[in-house]
């Protein structure tokens, strides 16, 4: 395939039926997101909030942009504002990884830090004060945006109906952080399968299912407040899945499909396996590997 530009390759990302005997016989399709130029599912939802806050002149020429961000999406946000020569300052709770720290400042980025203590609702506030004090600055706000939702809406979800061919979905099992993915993916792929079950993952220490918020070693997904886009959509159930669970099958992922896949991917396929235990015979679920291990190598994802 000739390119002529880095952002013709986000997206297209391949779906892997996978090899694994899970109960019922289910069948397990795993869409590849690391494929992406950046490293993850978050470089489609870059393009789209800086294409978005383009098309409605919120961004203008030198726009700086400022995102608060576990990673993913500071490195899809620096990714597409490259494009147009927006500078980036993107504001990291301390915790996440080295790794993508490095990839969001070798785009160009700069990186301001807010105490992991505070979580992401800490570089929230930090990214409006900033907004404030900095003239000509824009925040594209993921965890609000409906270009977030939007940007799943327009390209993951067709991408897997296409890519089934006529297969149908019993249930899509996909990880929340901004919920974005989740609720796109959900509302694309229910146009097509309107019996489509629809569960969200999140790890312990997260509060969908009334758990008390606490640190968990699972990079990506959790929340501390309820995505506001989950309104849009009927949400079937949520697993939760603990960090020893996750990474456990991030480890078997490598040893037994050859796929480097992160915490919220091994989170993912937990799910899964456990979603079908209740669905019918030979049913089909979609999940979303939403980013590579290569990027928590530093926190000894496979130790
Ligand atoms: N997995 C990883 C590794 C991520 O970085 C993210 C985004 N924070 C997600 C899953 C969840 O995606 P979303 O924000 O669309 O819910």
């Amino acid at each position: 395939m000739l390119v002529n530009t880095i952002y013709q390759t986000i997206g297209n990302t391949p779906l892997l039926k996978l090899d694994i005997t899970a109960p019922n016989d289910v069948n397990i399709y795993a869409k590849l997101e690391m494929f992406n130029p950046g490293g993850s599912v978050k470089d489609r939802l870059g393009v789209n909030l800086i294409e978005d806050g383009l098309k409605k002149d919120k961004i203008t020429k030198n726009t700086t942009i400022i995102e608060p961000t576990a990673g993913n999406t500071g490195i899809g946000v620096a990714l597409a504002a490259q494009k147009y020569h927006l500078p980036v300052k993107l504001v990291v709770p301390e915790k996440f990884s080295q790794e993508k720290q490095i990839l969001m400042k070798a785009l160009g980025a700069q990186i301001i830090h807010t105490p992991s203590s505070q979580g992401i609702t800490g570089a929230i506030k930090k990214a409006q004060e900033l907004a404030s004090e900095i003239e000509n600055s824009y925040v594209p706000l993921q965890f609000k945006n409906p270009a977030n939702p939007e940007a799943y809406y327009r390209t993951l979800g067709p991408e897997i109906i296409a890519d089934l061919k006529g297969i149908g979905v019993t249930a899509l099992v996909a990880g929340s952080g901004s919920g974005g993915t989740f609720v796109g993916v959900t509302q694309a792929l229910r146009e097509k399968y309107p019996n489509m079950q629809a569960i969200t993952v999140e790890p312990e220490g997260s509060i969908l299912n009334g758990g008390v918020e606490h640190d968990h070693r699972i990079e990506g997904i959790g929340v501390e407040f309820v995505p506001p886009f989950f309104d849009s959509i009927t949400i079937d159930t949520v697993e939760t899945i603990s960090d020893d669970i996750a990474f456990y099958y991030v480890k078997w992922l490598a040893k037994n499909q050859g796929v480097f896949a992160g915490s919220s991917s091994g989170a993912a396929l937990a799910a899964a396996l456990r979603v079908a235990e209740s669905l019918p015979d030979n049913s089909n679920i979609v999940t979303i590997f939403p980013d590579s291990s290569e990027r928590y190598l530093s926190k000894g994802i496979y130790d």
